[in-house]
This record gives structure tokens, sequence and C-alpha cells, in this order.
């Protein structure tokens, strides 16, 4: 197989590992050269063929996996931190990551079986789910089936990427920016180098998930069992858009889809249609709604009847991080009694 690699110039790869089974379809890896060696920023699925792919591809720009020095991770998803286990086995490289998103990694490999399933039975009861919902779910909690979570053997990092720290790196500057929303330890990482091409703008960015040239990245809860503390990471997410649209750099590498110029037209189009959801929301909140109602409501990219069961909890979870946000403004109160509960707007 041939990877699919491409040379952004200047020390930058990027390496298509793939998803298994995924609309997606790849993450991009980027490797990067420094004087101690390349580093990966991120590492792709656990899965066989992605192995293969990601091994290939770093021989394919002029590296071996062996060689790797550092592994630095943008967010603790299993696209992302799936290999980091199998990368640093292999070359003994550190892996490094925010501390927030080590806490969610560390968390999910503690896990007793079958939290998550009382966490997100209760929280889709509450969240006023009908009982068709619930009970596969209560099925397979009865059934002892704990879902297996992907991230039970992810690798617990060796370093904490600290927010605006310009990282030990050897003969680069780069620089990590905190940019918490689609995980509340989500990291670009922002090289502080003219562009190869000379590209008017501030160096070029790592993106992650933050920010990608034709999706926008599901912003959820931040679904923490043991923490009832409420977060607001539609605002982090917001906040950090604009921090990112500020720093202005020239060319973006994302995590996925592929590399672009315009970061601060995106930041904006990712703004304003956040900021038309929760206008909606807002009007639709005119009845009092429970979130599962909310959900169902608000527009997808295919009608709810044909959105498939788990990423119905996932809208679920988008509807309640707009409620928040909602909430926080002061343009939405959550009605009193709490069976399931019922939001409306004031
Ligand atoms: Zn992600
Ligand atoms: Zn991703």
């Amino acid at each position: 197989m041939t990877p699919r690699v491409i040379d952004h110039k200047g020390g930058v790869w990027s390496i298509a590992v793939p998803i298994p089974d995924n609309p997606l379809g790849h993450t991009l890896v980027h490797l990067l050269e420094t004087d101690r060696g390349p580093v990966l920023v991120d590492t792709g699925w656990d899965d066989p063929d992605s192995w293969d792919t990601l091994t290939a591809g770093v021989t394919a720009c002029g590296f071996a996996l062996a060689d790797i020095h550092g592994v630095l991770i943008t967010h603790h998803h299993p696209d992302h931190h799936g290999l980091s286990a199998k990368v640093r086995g292999t070359s003994g490289a550190w892996v490094a990551m925010h501390a927030a998103d080590s806490a969610v990694v560390r968390r999910t490999r503690e896990a007793r079986p079958g939290q998550w399933l009382d966490y997100l039975l209760a929280k889709l009861t509450a969240a006023g789910a009908p009982d068709d919902h619930l009970a596969p779910l209560r099925e397979a909690r009865a059934a002892g089936r704990g879902r297996r979570l992907p991230g039970r053997r992810a690798a617990l990092p060796d370093r904490a990427i600290a927010p605006g720290e310009l990282l030990d790196l050897p003969g680069r500057r780069l620089r990590a920016i905190w940019t918490p929303g689609h995980t509340p330890g989500h990291v670009c990482l922002h090289l502080e180098e003219e562009h190869p091409a000379r590209t008017p703008g501030s160096g070029r960015l790592f993106s992650g998930d933050h920010l990608l040239p034709g999706i926008t990245p599901h912003i959820g809860l931040y679904e923490d069992p043991d923490d009832t503390t409420p977060t607001d990471p539609l605002g982090d997410y917001l906040d950090s858009l604009e921090r990112i649209a500020r720093l202005a750099p020239a060319e973006v590498l994302p995590a996925h889809q592929y590399a672009f110029t315009d970061a601060d037209t995106r930041a904006e189009q990712l703004i304003a249609h956040h900021e038309e959801r929760l206008s909606d929301l807002r009007a639709l909140l005119r009845e009092p709604r429970t979130p599962w109602q909310l959900a169902t409501a608000m527009q997808w990219n295919r009608p709810w009847d044909q959105i498939p069961y788990a990423s119905r909890n996932i809208a679920v979870s988008e509807a309640e991080a707009h409620l928040r946000r909602l909430v926080k403004l002061g343009h939405a109160e959550l009605l009193p009694g709490n069976a399931p509960q019922r939001y409306q707007a004031v």
C-alpha cells in the first residue's frame, strides 16, 4: 500500500492514516522534523491497517518509526491518540497532551465496567429520552456489556502540554495554544516560523479538530461521570475560535480533510453557525422543552428519523451544550422539577 503523504515543506509532512468504518476517512498525522529527530502531531486510530500506513508514511517522509523523538497529541479522541502507545513502544518517544485531556484518558482507563452506561442512562433519562431509546442501553447494562471503549488501552501521557508554552523541540519554534471546546484539553500547535512559500500571515497552525475546512466539529458536554460542575464547552469553543482567528496563521494544517489558508474566515463561519443555532434554539424554547425534544427539533444534516442510534446521543449532547450556553447568557432557564429536565427561554 502506498501511503498518502504530502510534503508541506520546511520539515513538515502529513500522512493520511485511515480510520476504519468512519465517514471521516482519515486522520492527517503530521510529522515535524527537529534537531533531535522527527516528532509526530497525533498518531491515528489503533488498528493494524492504520499502523501499517503510519509506519509506511514515516518511511516515505525519509525517517524510521523507531527514530520518533516525541508525540504531541492535540486531544484524547481515539482517531488522534489511538496509536500513541504503539509508537512509544516502538521508538521510546515521549507522549505529551494537555492535562485536562490526560485526565479523561486516565478516567477512561480506570472506569469500572458499566460506569459509562450508567452515566449515559442517567443523563438521557434526565434529558427526557423516550423508553424505546433507553431500552437497548438498559438491556446492555443488565447483560453486563460495558460498551468496549477504545480508550481503555490508550497511552497515559508522559508530559503535559502547558497553555502558551514554547515546546522544547530543538531547532523549531512550536507554541501550544489551548483551545478547549471540542474536548476540555484540546490544543492547537502554532509553528512560529516563516511559511516556506512566504504566504503572508503568522506561521502555520496544526489545528487538530478545532478548525477544519469543511466540517463543524462536535461540541457536546465534556461528559465526566465523576464531575457534575456545569461547564460551558460551547462558550469555551467560541472563545478558542476567536483566539485562533487573532493568531492569523498563514496556513492551517488540520487533522482531517486538507490544509487551507483563510483561518480567520473559517473561524468566523463557525462562530456564525453556532450563533445561528443558538438563536434558533432560543426560538424553539418559547415553549418548555426537554433537551431530547430540543435535539429532535433542531436542524441536522438529515431528518431525525434517519439519524442512527449512537448519533442521537451525540445530538442530545450537542443540544445540551447549546442549552448551557443559553443559560449562561441568561437567555434560557431550567424550570423547577427535574424529571425530566425542561428548559424555557427567558
Ligand atoms: Zn476529535
Ligand atoms: Zn478527529
